[in-house]
């Protein structure tokens, strides 16, 4: 771990990342490719130690409030932020300056800052997005080794429906010929159904690969599942998109179902509900584009 300084903490979207890098050991994990221009090891997190302050700055020179996104390309609950507390200080920052937020992770250690998520949830809008990939806890944690299970995500997407908090799980990816199979689509769904979750976000039944993932991806493949290598680079040569050839039959099942169960499987619509700010106590809704 190491610790820089950054110039500025919210992209243009309004989304944000506190570290660089990440210890849960996801073997299909994109933010390892090398457009993102990582340059130290992608265990050794970069820590950006000015996160809060540059947010504090930020959030008090918006005009509008609006969602904050975060997520995206690091786990904002990696195994230093139980000491570092970065993530923390960063929604203690939302709440007390009235910001609503989408804040995407793996880990159950969200749930240290349930009362955080839920003074937020109160007065604007908190979204928990929880990924779950692997219905099958063995496979789970080889898939996702350094990181909870999906059977523990799916008891926090409880407690946050008990808490009224939204959730969206993100289906994300799906590795053909290793979870691609009707017993793990429909073991998610049964969790995603039980948790009420508003959505489900997933493009198509796959995964994508590019230089820097994919060697990683493979050499964990040669580990774990002796030959599958071979498979993929006969079924898909160089390619960017590696589509389950289940990818119709099981999306099917999952459009079904949500429209079942009432839950929003359409990725615009789920995208739009994350950054459309929600004023509770004004009963206002101010989108996060008219900042
Ligand atoms: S949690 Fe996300 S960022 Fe971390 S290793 Fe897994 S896929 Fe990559």
């Amino acid at each position: 771990m190491h610790e820089t300084k950054v110039k500025s903490i919210l992209s243009a979207q309004n989304g944000m990342n506190m570290y660089r890098g990440c210890t849960h050991g996801c073997i299909y994990c994109d933010a390892r490719s090398t457009c993102y221009q990582i340059l130290h090891e992608f265990e050794d997190i970069e820590v950006k130690s000015n996160t809060a302050e540059l947010l504090e700055q930020a959030l008090r020179s918006k005009r509008k409030k609006c969602m904050i996104g975060t997520g995206g390309m690091s786990d904002p609950y990696l195994h230093a932020e139980k000491q570092l507390k970065i993530t923390r200080r960063c929604l203690e920052l939302i709440d007390e300056y009235g910001f609503g937020v989408a804040i995407q992770t793996k880990s159950d250690l969200i749930l240290r800052d349930l009362d955080l998520l839920k003074s937020i949830n109160r007065k604007t809008k908190c979204v928990v997005q929880m990924t779950m990939t692997t219905y099958d806890e063995n496979l789970c944690r080889i898939l996702e080794p350094n990181v909870c299970t999906t059977k523990r995500r799916a008891e926090v997407l409880n407690i946050m429906r008990e808490e009224g908090i939204p959730t969206i799980c993100w289906m994300t990816p799906i590795l053909p010929f290793i979870n691609d199979t009707e017993e793990n689509i429909n073991g998610i769904l049964d969790y995603c159904k039980k948790a009420e979750v508003y959505g489900i976000l997933l493009f198509g039944i796959g995964l994508t690969l590019r230089d820097g993932d994919r060697q990683y991806f493979y050499s964990k493949l040669d580990q774990n599942f002796p030959g599958m290598k071979e498979k993929y680079v006969r079924t898909y040569g160089n390619d960017y998109e590696i589509p389950s050839p289940k990818s119709e039959h099981l999306m099917k099942i999952v459009k079904t179902e949500c429209s079942r169960n009432n839950i929003i499987c359409d990725a615009s619509q789920l995208f739009a509900y994350m950054r459309l700010f929600e004023d509770k106590q004004a009963g206002r809704q101010m989108s996060l584009f008219e900042d």
